[in-house]
Parts: C-alpha cells; structure tokens; sequence
C-alpha cells in the first residue's frame, strides 16, 4: 500500500518541493512520523505558513525531509493508544505539523495520540479544514475576551485584519455571541461579506494603520487584532479603561510601536494568543465552542477547495496576497 504526500527536501541550496508516493510502512520507521495513531487524512487546507514552506520562502521546515501540511482531519484508520480506535474522526493543528513532525498534506499520517481533538458531530473533515487553524486561533481569541469578562452590554469590539481567516471567524462568532462587532478591513468591497457574517460595521483599516497617539479616544470593549504593528497599537490606544486585546497575528507587521500609557493608565490587558502549542483543555473547548456557536457554512462563499497537485500553485497565490478567504485541500 502507497499513499502521497507533498513532499519536500533540501540538500545544501538544493530546494524540491513535489508529490511523492510513499510505502505506508515509512510512516512506521520514521523519526518525523513518531506517534500511535495512523490517520487517513480526507482534507487538509493551506495556511500562510504551508505557503511558505512550500514555496521555501522562510525556515518553517526544520528537519528534512518533511511532508507539508499544518492541519488535518480524517478518520484514524489504527491506534497502539487505548484513547482513539480505527474510525474515530479527529482534526488535528498545529504541534509542529510540517515543522517538525510530517504533516497533513497527505493521504495518511502518524501521529501522537495526544495532539488529536475529536471532530464535533456537526463538523465534516472538509468543514473543519475550512475553520482550519485560522478559525481555531479566532475562537481562542473570542473565548479570552468572553472570559475576562467582557459582555456584549461592555461596548463595540473592534476585529482587525477582518476579511481574513482569523478575522472573519472572529466577526462571526463575536456577533453570534451578542457582540457589537466593528470590521476593520482594507477592502471596503468586501463590506456586505462582511455585514453578512454579522458585522454591525465596517471600518477603513487606513484609520488604524498609521503610527497614532499614545492615548486616543476610547472606543472599545475589546479587540481582536490579527495584523500587529501599528494597527495593534493603535487598537490598544483606542480600548476603553479595563478593555482587552487579544493579538494573534503579524499581517501588517511583527513591530509594536505602542507606549505602556493604555496598560498602566486605563488598565488596558493585552493577551496573546498562540494555537500551535495551546494545551489540549483550551483546544477542546476551542473546537466545541465553535462546533455549536459557528456554522461552518457561513465560509462557504469564501473557501475554494482544490487538490493535492494544486498546492504549489496556491502556495506562490497565498504569499503573492492573491488568495482570498480559505483554500481545502482534498487530498484523495
Ligand atoms: P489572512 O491572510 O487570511 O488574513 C490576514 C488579513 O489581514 C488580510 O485578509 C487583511 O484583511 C489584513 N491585512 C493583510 N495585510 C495587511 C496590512 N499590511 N496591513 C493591515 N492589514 C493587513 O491570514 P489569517 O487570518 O489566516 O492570519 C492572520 C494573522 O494571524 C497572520 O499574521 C497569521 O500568521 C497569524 N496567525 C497566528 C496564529 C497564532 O497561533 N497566533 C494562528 C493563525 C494565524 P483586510 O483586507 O480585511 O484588512
């Protein structure tokens, strides 16, 4: 039996990336491919970081050879782990995935018991690929605000980077939850996407990204900002007394240019988000929270779905900015 992989290998400056068939025996006698629990993988999807690795564009790739692939979901096909039996259906995203470990953009992996979440019931394989790890991060963000006590009746909640993956997410779930969202985006056409999702409005991000005051006017609940830089600083200037941030993410910029005065004269916290190594509790409750506060299908008009030989190309679309919304991969 063969299964294939994207496949990717570099010896000195010599750089492949390709679809290779492979023995499934490999996956048992492979260092990168430790863990309990094969997976027949039914959809994996490509994020900003699969593009980069597999374009070779930064070192996401640690060890070599690697398979690509940071999120997975399909149906566990064995288990040496008392915790998962063949047909159970998981997700799993992040743990190195691509990095460290072989990945998803595959038709099987091996992989540690303890990395995989169970797919909620209401989810397909194709569906959580389409949350993936940007809508994961988005929940995880929501849950901070929730749980540190912000309530709809707080104020607005300002989401940045909003037509994105984590973005979109975000607007969705906060407005679900009863929220005043305000969509901060660079593309003002995309405002009835936006509006749809349950946005009560859309804001220009140009009146977020350039460096601004220490202390401006306050105006939010809350903030889930995916884009950093001066967007996050501004975005922390702008939070009301005793307000929260969540930051996820580094679209404008990995920078900070902001002054302490937010934290230490209106109290403001600032929390930062990570998905790849979250604790199982968090991601469990994560991947509940969003199988019954957000429909999938609401990504429907933004998800393309391709398969595994389009990869390449959609890795070079994805670093050019020409990818919108999330790309599945059905990877059989
Ligand atoms: P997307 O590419 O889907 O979305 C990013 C959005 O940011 C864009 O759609 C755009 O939204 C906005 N944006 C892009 N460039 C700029 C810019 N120069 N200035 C201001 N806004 C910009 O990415 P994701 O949503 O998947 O990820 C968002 C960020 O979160 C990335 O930096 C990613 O690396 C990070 N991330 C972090 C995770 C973590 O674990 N911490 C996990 C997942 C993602 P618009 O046009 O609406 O303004």
């Amino acid at each position: 039996m063969s299964f294939t992989a994207v496949y990717l290998t570099k010896d000195g400056d010599l750089f492949s990336a390709e679809l290779k068939h492979l023995e499934d025996n490999v996956l048992d006698s492979n260092p990168l491919s430790e863990g309990e629990v094969v997976v027949r993988i039914e959809h994996s999807c490509i994020n900003y970081k699969d593009g980069l690795a597999i374009a070779n564009r930064s070192p996401v790739v640690r060890v070599w050879p690697m398979i690509a692939g940071v999120d997975g979901a399909g149906i566990v096909e064995s288990s040496s782990a008392p915790k998962w039996k063949a047909g159970d259906r998981v997700v799993v995203t992040g743990w190195g995935l691509g990095e460290t470990h072989w990945g998803c953009l595959a038709q099987r992996a091996r992989l540690k018991a303890d990395w995989l979440v169970a797919l909620p019931g209401s989810f397909s394989t194709a569906d959580a690929m389409s949350v993936g790890t940007a809508g994961f991060t988005a929940m995880l963000c929501c849950l901070a605000v929730r749980n540190e006590g912000v309530t709809p009746t707080s104020g607005d909640v300002l989401v940045t980077g909003a037509s994105g993956g984590v973005g979109s997410v975000a607007v969705s779930i906060l407005s679900s939850w009863g929220y005043r969202v305000v969509a901060a985006t660079g593309k003002l056409n995309e405002a009835d996407y936006l509006l749809a999702l349950g946005a009560a409005e859309v804001l220009d991000r140009a009146t977020l990204a350039a460096p601004g005051k220490p202390l401006q006017k306050e105006r939010w609940a809350a903030v889930v900002d995916s884009v950093g830089s001066h967007t996050l600083a501004n975005a922390c200037a702008q939070t009301r007394y005793g307000g929260i941030v969540t930051a996820c993410g580094l679209a404008q910029g990995m920078d900070f240019p902001a002054s302490v005065a937010p934290f230490i004269l209106r109290g403001v916290k600032l929390i930062g988000i990570d998905s790849v190594m979250c604790p199982m509790e968090r991601r469990t409750s994560a991947w509940s929270a969003l199988a019954s506060d957000f429909d999938a299908r609401k990504l429907d008009a933004i998800t393309t779905v391709v398969g595994l030989g389009d990869v390449f190309a959609t890795a070079e679309q994805i670093l050019a900015g020409r990818v919108r919304g999330r790309t599945v991969v059905d990877v059989n």
